[in-house]
């Protein structure tokens, strides 16, 4: 760690400047708080980026899932963190509460036993995540049709990490100096579709994994490449992210979805940054055959979450933050998960930052 650490003061010297990284994953945002690197490196700022799932999950898709659920006979199954993410008819909390059947589970295989062992019900997963939970999905799909069952739905909001990248990068007031890439995700899908980062961007980018020394040393594989005047996507996980990704996942994902664009939580609609099911399996799909009608929603007034997932804002910076949004009584999305940005300032800050 001292070898990392003083590798890393040098290279900020011969920098002679401040220097921006996004860690991408809401994840990495919890782990730099969590290991005290903010604190090692006045130097660096540390920029949370569109990596937490539950925060980008649009006001829109929260009020379709509820919709869903609200039909008969329908039970809605998703992750612990979506039931308090507030969306513009309240939140699946509250649809619960008012008497929608709306379970969590800990793994989409969960919503697919429940659908064998409760015929009379239409179970409907709540697909959130990324690249990392997709395979879990598939894998769902592919066991509820192999098990002949009828009554499985997926409604997928599912995000891919690269064309969000991609769309924040086209953002002039966006500045960095470097990406901190997730771990997890690029263990599915390898390092090359970060490319176009470097080739299009000349931002150096490496994908690193959670601990503090791996978190550090991704850093200065950051800095090195600044001080060379380079620009490449790096691997300081390797032990976790092979070159190739997982193709057996990948295999699993192609088999059953397919891009679509995808509206993200404060940021928009960024083109084929979503995955839905193919067309071939449109009887699973809940959006189709449920047919929601949300009515429309914009984002909500006062927060900064958008602002916040393109590192536009430090969650301290709204005005809301600590006051009028804390994690008992959360006005946006990033103050929910505990992965949210806003949620990490106020758990290792405090309510004043
Ligand atoms: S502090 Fe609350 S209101 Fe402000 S950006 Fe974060 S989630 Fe939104």
């Amino acid at each position: 760690m001292k070898r990392l650490q003083d590798g890393i003061n040098k290279l900020l010297d011969k920098i002679g400047r401040p220097v921006k990284f996004m860690e991408v994953c809401g994840t990495h945002t919890v782990a730099i708080f969590r290991h005290g690197i903010r604190g090692l490196f006045p130097g660096i700022s540390f920029i949370s980026g569109p990596g937490c799932p539950v925060c980008v999950t649009s006001r829109r898709d929260i009020d379709n899932a509820i919709l869903i659920a609200r039909q008969p006979d329908v039970a809605l199954f998703t992750f612990g963190d979506m039931m308090r993410v507030p969306g513009s008819l309240g939140s699946l909390n509250r649809a619960r509460a008012e008497g929608a059947d709306v379970r969590v589970v800990y793994s989409p295989i969960d919503a697919v036993n429940a659908a064998a062992n409760e015929q009379g019900r239409k179970v409907v997963f709540f697909a959130t995540g990324f690249e990392t939970t997709i395979p879990l999905v598939a894998a769902a799909v592919e066991t509820a049709r192999a098990s002949g069952l009828d009554n499985f739905y997926i409604y997928s909001v599912h995000k891919l990490v690269p064309p969000a990248l991609s769309a924040l990068m086209t953002d002039d007031r966006v500045s960095l100096d470097g990406f901190i890439l997730p771990g997890h995700v690029s263990a599915i899908i390898g390092p090359a579709p970060y490319g176009f980062i470097a080739r299009q961007f000349h931002i150096p980018a490496v994908v690193t994994g959670f601990e503090a020394q791996e978190i550090m040393e991704g850093v200065l594989m950051l800095l090195s490449q600044i001080t060379a005047g380079r620009a490449a996507v790096e691997v300081a996980y390797k032990k976790a992210v092979p070159d190739s990704g997982n193709p057996r996942a990948l295999t699993l994902i192609d088999g059953y979805f397919e891009p679509c664009d995808a509206e993200w939580r404060g940021i928009g609609v960024i083109p084929a940054s979503g995955l839905r099911l193919k067309k071939k399996w449109a009887l699973m799909d809940a959006e189709k055959v449920f047919r929601p009608e949300p009515p429309s929603s914009a984002d909500l007034q006062g927060c900064s979450c958008g602002e916040i997932l393109r590192g536009l804002k430090l969650p301290t910076e709204c005005k809301l933050f600590g006051t009028g949004c804390t994690p008992d009584h959360p006005v946006g999305a990033c103050m929910v998960s505990t992965e949210g940005s806003c949620a990490a300032y106020y758990k290792y800050r405090g309510p004043r930052g």
